[in-house]
């Protein structure tokens, strides 16, 4: 089995690395996609102990990025880790503009009432720390009955606690995954706000080569959108669970939420059709 689209506790998942390894070995999964929010460091932990399992291991990231003021995820696979040093300076660059915004997003829950503080959080999420580790104290605390609240009423872009956080945009992304000889996949395309078909020309013109047609949260008919989609704009097709561990507990690494099949040959066809950008000078 294979998947492509998995998260470790160095962005907001519950596994460690070797956790997340060792529970590929239970699933079943050979091919194993690590893509944390903004961060390589749950892929680079992880590497040794895939090795020793015999798994063989995709360095991917999952990005934040704006498209008409929406949040977009966007997914980028490095099948050759060799030219992209400038890439993982960038990743640095907004590892920093989000504690920026955690900062300042401590003063907004201080101001609305809750006695949160910026360690407590870091505490949780250390260098990628998060709205949902926000959420989760928010949680223990009492201050909401759940995740879900905390996000609706307080953390939500919509809700009365979200403070602004400098992300890059959507074409900007693509561009730096496909500079660095990445494939730039975008993430479960069913949540993106907006018409998908309709989008598409703009995003295929940013550079995007990839979409992801499988996810735990598509529908068969979501999934056939995808693969229609992917093959009239010549795309590579990615797919994955986003397993995040015992946050999302319906969600299994390799099936999703039950029913997710992944093609086995993904990666073989992004390896043959994942040819870098060339940019001309
Ligand atoms: P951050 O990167 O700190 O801005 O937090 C973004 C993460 O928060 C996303 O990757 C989601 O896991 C989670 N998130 C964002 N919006 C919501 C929401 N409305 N409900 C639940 N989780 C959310
Ligand atoms: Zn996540
Ligand atoms: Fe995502
Ligand atoms: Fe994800």
């Amino acid at each position: 089995m294979i998947d492509l689209h998995s998260h470790t506790n160095e962005s907001d998942g519950t596994c460690s690395p070797a956790e997340l390894v060792d529970e590929a070995v239970r699933a079943g999964v050979t091919i194993l996609g690590i893509t944390d929010h903004d961060t390589f460091k749950g892929f680079d932990q992880a590497v040794p102990a895939a090795r020793q399992a015999g798994i063989e291991l995709i360095c991917g990231i999952e990005l934040s990025t704006k498209l008409h003021g929406s949040s977009v995820h966007l997914l980028g696979y490095f099948l050759s880790q060799s030219q992209m040093d400038d890439f993982r300076t960038w990743v640095l660059q907004q590892q920093a503009a989000r504690r920026d915004r955690n900062i300042r997003l401590v003063a907004r829950l201080r101001e609305l009432g809750f006695d949160i503080t910026l360690e407590e959080a870091e505490a949780r999420g250390r260098g990628m720390t998060g709205r949902p580790h926000f959420a989760a104290i928010m949680v223990e605390k009492g201050y909401v009955s759940n995740f879900r609240q905390a996000f609706d009423e307080y953390l939500d872009e919509s809700a009365k606690g979200y403070v602004y956080r400098q992300e890059p945009q959507f074409a900007e992304g693509v561009r730096r995954i496909r500079e660095a000889g990445g494939i730039a996949s975008l993430a479960h395309p069913v949540r993106v706000k907006g018409d998908i078909p309709a989008l598409m020309p703009e995003l295929v013109g940013c550079g995007l080569n990839a979409i992801e047609a499988y996810h735990s949260d598509h529908t068969p008919d979501d999934i056939s959108l995808y693969l229609c989609l992917a093959k009239e704009y010549g795309l590579m097709v990615t797919g994955g669970s986003d397993f995040h561990g015992a946050v999302k507990p319906g969600v299994k690494l390799g099936t999703g939420s039950g029913s997710l099949e992944i093609p086995s040959d993904l990666v073989e066809r992004m390896r043959r059709d994942g040819a870098p950008l060339t940019t001309t000078p």
